[in-house]
């Protein structure tokens, strides 16, 4: 163990050079040629196969894997860009074993299923790299679109109306486009500059412009919208923080920070060895964000890292693989507890006293008996929410936007999909399903259809 490691306080450089570059390699490095063909001769290409209806996108899974063994990569990209323009991303951050692999027959048979994501990614990696388009656009219609959100599912819906003929205006709120594929997804899931690439790969359609710096409820309105294009997608995510509703929580507090942030930073930063973390590092919640926060902290070289979820492991939102991986990492996982009150001194976060919980007639209650836990820094991870303003003039449901099955909202011309519509489940590729089919939706109403 590195001196700096045992540290007190949240500071920088907790590792070697050598360390970090080592931490945050990519946790599964793509498969060969030849590890390809080995994989894809596994699949049994059933028929109405079951890894196809467990995608939300309903990849056709046996095609693209039988073009993979005939040797036709570019053919098996072309399969699975056609109905998930994301595909290259979604094959590294898919929680594939609760979706297609989960379904393959051979996870029934010998609980060791068909690497499908790995597959894809092999196939579709080497369409990027040739800059291989596959689509183009039809005829322009004159019709113009405005998407709103730059994340996976405005990206998936510019990329859709494009084909369609229509013009496309991407405003979003940030600097950089490509959502919570740019700024939210665990670094080992994603390095090297991937989210921009699929960005370029997928406006490289034409037809589409992006506006970065532009939000809406600040320099947008979704009424001056409305007025300007013919149609209105909404892909905004969820931008706001819930909050811990513990004692002692203020904003500002030094050492208690919401994790989605401090993801942010670490996906954006030049040298991870400028990144502070803390000694000890306590995370409450239990989904994806709680995870990534709690294995790169750990990662960063914090010495002691907790994840405190109110509910029991069964319960918990990140899959067994995400929650295995915390562990093989040395996170720790305790369960039935919830924040109380945030330890302070001197304005510096000390420690978290949480209590215990149990369900009650279904309902979860707090016991009466606490622990502390020591810590410099506290991450909370416990969901988000729209922001203020962004969703403004629209139907709510469950504080996200209503919309139907095609992403309609409650306003005329206004479509939405992905992580701010009541059907959103908080997954990439859900966001992109939702993205598609709102443009076929757009596209049916803009042709009279
Ligand atoms: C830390 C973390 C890790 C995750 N890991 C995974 C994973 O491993 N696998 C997985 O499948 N899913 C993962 N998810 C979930 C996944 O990232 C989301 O479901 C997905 O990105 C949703 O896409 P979206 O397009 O709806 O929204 P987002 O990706 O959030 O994109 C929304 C875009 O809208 C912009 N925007 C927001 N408000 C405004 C406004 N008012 N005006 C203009 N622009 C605005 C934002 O800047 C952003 O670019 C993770 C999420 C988080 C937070
Ligand atoms: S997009 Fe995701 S769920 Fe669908 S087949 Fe690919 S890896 Fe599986």
């Amino acid at each position: 163990m590195s001196g700096d490691m045992l540290k007190e306080g949240i500071v920088p450089g907790r590792l070697s050079t050598g360390q970090y570059a080592q931490n945050f390699s990519e946790l599964h490095p793509p498969l060969g040629r030849h590890e390809a063909f080995v994989e894809a001769d596994r699949c049994y290409f059933c028929y109405d196969a079951p890894c196809m209806n467990a995608c939300p996108t309903s990849i056709d899974v046996p095609l693209f894997i039988r073009e993979i063994s005939t040797d036709n990569p570019l053919g098996a990209a072309k399969t699975i860009l056609a109905q998930n323009i994301l595909g290259g991303m979604c094959a590294r951050v898919c929680p594939t074993e609760q979706l297609c692999e989960d379904a393959c027959v051979r996870m029934e048979a010998e609980g060791k299923p068909v690497k499908i994501g790995q597959l894809q990614r092999y196939a579709t990696d080497i369409a990027m790299e040739e800059r291989k388009q596959f689509f183009t656009r039809a005829p322009g219609t004159g019709k113009k679109i405005a998407v709103v959100g730059a994340g996976p599912s405005g990206l998936a819906a510019a990329h859709r109306l494009s084909m369609h003929g229509h013009e496309v205006t991407i405003f979003d709120a940030r600097p950089k486009a490509g959502g919570l594929n740019e700024y939210g997804i665990a670094t080992y899931k994603t390095p090297e500059g991937f989210a921009q690439a699929e960005v370029d790969y997928v406006t490289a359609i034409g037809g589409i412009t992006i506006e970065l710096g532009q939000a809406l409820g600040r320099e947008l309105s979704l009424a001056q919208l409305s007025t300007d294009f013919d149609a209105v997608f909404l892909g905004i995510g969820l931008g706001g923080v819930n909050a811990l509703r513990a004692e002692g929580e203020k904003e500002g507090l030094h050492g208690l920070q919401d994790a989605v942030d401090f993801i942010a930073e670490l996906r954006q930063a030049t040298d991870l060895a400028t990144l502070p973390v803390g000694r000890r590092v306590v995370v409450i919640g239990g989904g994806m964000t709680a995870i990534d926060a709690a294995v790169q902290s750990k990662l960063l070289g914090a010495e002691e890292v907790t994840i405190c979820y109110r509910r029991g492991q069964e319960h918990m939102s990140a899959s067994g693989f995400e929650q295995d991986l915390a562990a093989s990492k040395g996170v720790t996982i305790r369960h039935w507890l919830q924040p109380k009150r945030v330890l302070t001194e001197h304005g510096k976060v000390t420690g978290v006293e949480l209590e215990y919980t149990e369900l009650k007639d279904g309902r979860l209650a707090g016991i009466g008996r606490t622990i502390t836990i020591e810590a410099d820094q506290v991450f909370k991870a416990i969901g988000q929410t729209l922001e203020d303003q962004s969703a403004a003039g629209l139907e709510l449901n469950g504080g996200r936007v209503q919309a139907d099955a095609e992403g309609r909202t409650s306003r005329a011309r206004v479509w939405a999909g992905g992580d701010c519509v009541d059907a959103g489940d908080d997954l990439t590729v859900t966001a992109v399903a939702q993205g598609r089919d709102a443009a076929e939706s757009i596209n049916r109403y803009l042709a009279g259809i």
